[in-house]
C-alpha cells in the first residue's frame, strides 16, 4: 500500500475561554486554536489524519512536513511504519532532534497508525493489544488567568458539568488557593506551571503550596531538562512532580526516569513522534514504575490517538481536555466528555475521520 499524496492542512480553530488571557503561550490575543492535520492518501484507496502540534506552530510546522518529510515519505509503503519513521528520524536529526521537526514526524506517524488500523477493520486500541476501558476520565485543564476569582468560577462550573479532576496553569499560590477553596478537600488539582520557576524558586513555592495538597506539580523548573533539580525538588517537597511535554524522544525520558525526576512522565502525542514513540515510552516507564500523564491540549487526530493508547494502557487514568470552547469541533462534539467521562471510539483506525465540512470552512490554505 503506497503513500500516494501527504497533505499538511493548518486549521486555525476560533474559541473562547472563560475569561481574559495572561501571558499564556501565545499572548493576550489568543483567540484561536492552532491545529495541523496530517492527510495521508494511499493507492488502496484508504485516507489516514494525523495531526501536529501546534497552537501559533502550526505554519512553521507545516513547511517542515512538506519541504523535510514529505519527499522521502511519498511513495513508501505505508504499512511499514517503524523503519519509514526510523529512516525519517535519521535523515531530519541535523535539524533538531526536538520541536518542530518532531511535531512534523508525529503528524505523519498518527495518520499511518491511523490508515494501518483501517486497513485491518480494527480501532487501534485493539492494534495496541486491547482496551482496559473503553470510557476515561478526563480532567479540565483550565488557561492562564492569574485571576484567583476566575479560576474558582470556572472550576466551579467544571464540576458542574461533571469533571472530578482539575488542572490549573498558574505560578502564584493565590490561584490554587481559591481552587482549593472553590472545589473542596478532595478535588485533585494539579498545577501546571509551565517551567516558571528556578530551582530556589520552586523551593520556596513548594513550601508554599504544600497545604493545598496538589495532585501533582507540573513543569515547575527552568529548563525543562534540569532533571537533577527537579528529582532534588520532588524528594524535598514530596509533591507528585510530573513532566515531559517537552521531553525529546524515548531517550530524553530515560534520563529524566533514571534520574528519578517525576512521578508522572507526560509524552505527547503530536510532538514526541506519535504513536510509536508513545508506545516506547510506555514501556520504558512500566519497568522504571513511573506512571504515564499525556499531555493533549489539543481537539484532533492527536487527541483520538492519546484517547486509543490511554484505553490500552494499565494504568493511565486521566485524559487532559482543554477547558476551552471551540466554534466548531471538528468530530461534531463527539468526544466531549458526558459525566467527566469521554467513550473512546471503536470504528476502525482511530475511529472517525474530521468532519470534511469543518475542513473546508477553517482550512488556512485555500487557494
Ligand atoms: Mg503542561
Amino acid at each position: 500500500m503506497k503513500i500516494i499524496n501527504i497533505e499538511a492542512i493548518p486549521v486555525p480553530i476560533p474559541f473562547t475561554h472563560g475569561g481574559p488571557m495572561t501571558d499564556f503561550v501565545v499572548g493576550k490575543a489568543w483567540t484561536e486554536l492552532g491545529h495541523l492535520l496530517v492527510r495521508v492518501d494511499t493507492d488502496a484507496d484508504i485516507t489516514g489524519y494525523g495531526d501536529a502540534f501546534g497552537f501559533n506552530a502550526i505554519h512553521t510546522t507545516k513547511t517542515a512536513i512538506d519541504t523535510l518529510i514529505t519527499p522521502i515519505a511519498l511513495g513508501r509503503d505505508a504499512t511499514e511504519i517503524g523503519p519509514l519513521m526510523d529512516e525519517l528520524a535519521v535523515k531530519t536529526h541535523i535539524f533538531g532532534r526536538y520541536g518542530i521537526t518532531t511535531f512534523a514526524l508525529s503528524g505523519l506517524d498518527i495518520a499511518l497508525w491511523d490508515i494501518a488500523g483501517k486497513a485491518a477493520g480494527l480501532p487501534l486500541y485493539k492494534m495496541l493489544g486491547g482496551a482496559y476501558r473503553n470510557k476515561i476520565p478526563a480532567y479540565a485543564s483550565l488557561l492562564k488567568y492569574g485571576d484567583p476569582d476566575i479560576c474558582a468560577r470556572l472550576t466551579e462550573e467544571a464540576i458542574g458539568s461533571g469533571y472530578r479532576s482539575i488542572k490549573l496553569h498558574e505560578s502564584t499560590v493565590a490561584p490554587v488557593a481559591a481552587t482549593r477553596a472553590a472545589g473542596g478537600d478532595k478535588l485533585p488539582i494539579m498545577l501546571d506551571v509551565n517551567c516558571s520557576w528556578t530551582p530556589h524558586q520552586a523551593s520556596k513555592m513548594a513550601e508554599a503550596l504544600a497545604p493545598f495538597d496538589l495532585h501533582w506539580l507540573e513543569e515547575p523548573l527552568w529548563p525543562p531538562e534540569n532533571f537533577e533539580a527537579l528529582a532534588q525538588l520532588r524528594a524535598e517537597s514530596g509533591i507528585p512532580i510530573a513532566s515531559g511535554e517537552n521531553a525529546c524522544t524515548v531517550w530524553q525520558f530515560e534520563q529524566m526516569i533514571n534520574n528519578g525526576a517525576v512521578d508522572y512522565a507526560q509524552p505527547s502525542m503530536t510532538k514526541v513522534g506519535g504513536l510509536t514513540e508513545m508506545c516506547k515510552i510506555s514501556t520504558l516507564a512500566e519497568t522504571a514504575n513511573v506512571r504515564i500523564q499525556p499531555h493533549s491540549p489539543y481537539f484532533g487526530p492527536g487527541f483520538l490517538a492519546t484517547l486509543h493508547f490511554i484505553a490500552a494502557s494499565r494504568d493511565i487514568d486521566l485524559i487532559e481536555r482543554f477547558y476551552v470552547k471551540l466554534e466548531t469541533d471538528m468530530y461534531d462534539n463527539t468526544l466531549d466528555p458526558v459525566d467527566g467521562l469521554i467513550r473512546v471510539p471503536d470504528g476502525p483506525g482511530l475511529g472517525m475521520d474530521p468532519n470534511p465540512t469543518f475542513i473546508e470552512k477553517y482550512r488556512m490554505d485555500k487557494a
